[in-house]
């Protein structure tokens, strides 16, 4: 049983069986949909607890600040922010607890073929939708499509999309589209609409349907397993060729050596990264002239690591670096295609040596690296496994290179 009460609507059982059987589906479909509204409700508690750690900041200065940080960027990533800051922060607020109020009432769930004459709107493609009208609160309708969705988060985050389309504000709810009047769905598409109209974000059912999704994520944290030792929140993070790989929190860096884990620390420019000062955005090793390059801001530093000098301080692009935007969040260069991938914000950056220019720039995620979502802390790949790992908050993702996918994701 579930902890919120389902009525199937409309010969429940018979319905839901011979929508099953048209489709060639099997498994227990009453099972499925309790087991996916309860792990719903699990999703809108996260959700309620997320936000209420940002919301017990003292002051907006303070609340902005988790609002970008915690919960490895879940608010940040799915929602932006608007400029009016505290009345963007009370709306997702807002609907975050509605989204649990509802699931503490009744839901109205009726199941419908993808094809014929009992199928409503479930064209195909779709997998659930929300009836309209002044039946339409709290029903909700789920194609046999939905059945076939292996990932049991993902199930349950439609039912949280489309209890976000029941808030009874005319309009608010209605999933949104983006410029080029295309229907927002899919994480890529999201995390675009975060950027480029928060306010809509704001309002979009599948915004926090990818929201619910990211907080869910059960990635490894620092230290569990690996990376003992390592503070999260770092700067940036760079693997050298000695094979140690430091990390920089603002004025400090910590060394750390695969089967060793931390073996030394200081602070920047005392020990290592003479005349260098943090914090840094990002740091990366030119995989042809050997030096290390340290970037802040609209400046690069290049370090010479054998001489252990400071070599040289210009602008980003003036000479080198051409389209490698300012303020990154993160670098490495990739040991397949051997170019350099520069990360911020949602975008990723391809820099080709060859032609010493950005020569690609996508969306995270959209054409290559694959479920992770940008905003990251850092990056390197691990010079003993050859494996790209993205911090970001207390997570880290660690990413196959020859799998191209992210494979500490369950
Ligand atoms: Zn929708």
């Amino acid at each position: 049983m579930s902890d919120t009460k389902i009525i199937f609507l409309g010969a429940a059982n018979d319905l839901l069986r011979r929508a099953m059987q048209a489709d060639n589906l099997s498994g227990d479909p009453v099972q499925m949909i309790e087991d996916a509204v309860d792990r719903a409700r699990i999703m809108a508690i996260q959700g309620k607890h997320a936000i209420a750690k940002v919301m017990a900041a003292d002051d907006l200065t303070m609340r902005v600040r988790r609002w970008n940080a915690l919960n490895a960027k879940a608010f940040r990533i799915y929602f932006g922010l608007d400029d009016n800051e505290e009345r963007h922060i009370n709306r997702v607020e807002g609907r975050l607890a509605k989204t649990l109020e509802r699931l503490d009432k009744v839901i109205k769930v009726r199941v419908r073929p993808q094809f014929g004459p009992h199928s409503g709107h479930c064209k195909p493609g779709r997998s659930a939708y929300q009836a309209s009208g002044s039946l339409g609160a709290r029903r909700i309708n789920l194609c046999t499509k939905w059945f076939t969705i292996e990932d049991p988060d993902a199930r349950a985050a439609i039912i949280n999309h489309e209890l976000l389309h029941a808030m009874g504000w005319k309009g608010y709810t209605q999933d949104k589209k983006d410029a080029s009047g295309n229907k927002v769905y899919g994480s890529v598409a999201a995390r675009l609409l975060a950027v480029e109209d928060p306010q809509k974000a704001n309002k979009n059912a599948e915004n926090y349907e990818q929201f619910y999704r990211y907080l869910m994520h059960r990635v490894s944290t620092l230290g569990r397993p690996g990376w003992k030792g390592i503070k999260s929140d770092m700067d940036a993070a760079i693997a050298l060729p000695d094979n140690t790989m430091h990390f920089f929190h603002h004025g400090r860096y910590t060394v750390y050596r695969g089967g060793l884990g931390v073996i030394g620390s200081g602070a920047i420019g005392d020990g290592h990264w003479k005349n260098l000062r943090g914090p840094f955005d990002a740091a990366l090793v030119h995989p042809h002239n050997g030096r290390a390059y340290f970037f802040r801001g609209d400046t690069y530093h290049r370090y010479n690591l054998s001489a252990n000098t400071l070599e040289k301080t210009d602008t980003i692009g003036r000479v080198g670096w051409h389209g490698v935007p300012r303020d990154l969040d993160a670098a490495l260069i990739h040991p397949k295609n051997k170019k350099a991938y520069f990360f911020k914000g949602i975008h990723y950056y391809r820099y080709d040596f060859s032609q010493e220019k950005v020569d690609k720039t996508d969306v995270i995620g959209n054409s290559g690296w694959k479920k992770l979502h940008g905003y990251f802390d850092a990056a390197l790949v691990h010079p003993g496994n050859h494996k790209g790992y993205f911090f970001v908050g207390r997570r880290y993702y660690r990413y196959d290179f020859d799998k191209r996918a992210v494979d500490n994701l369950n």
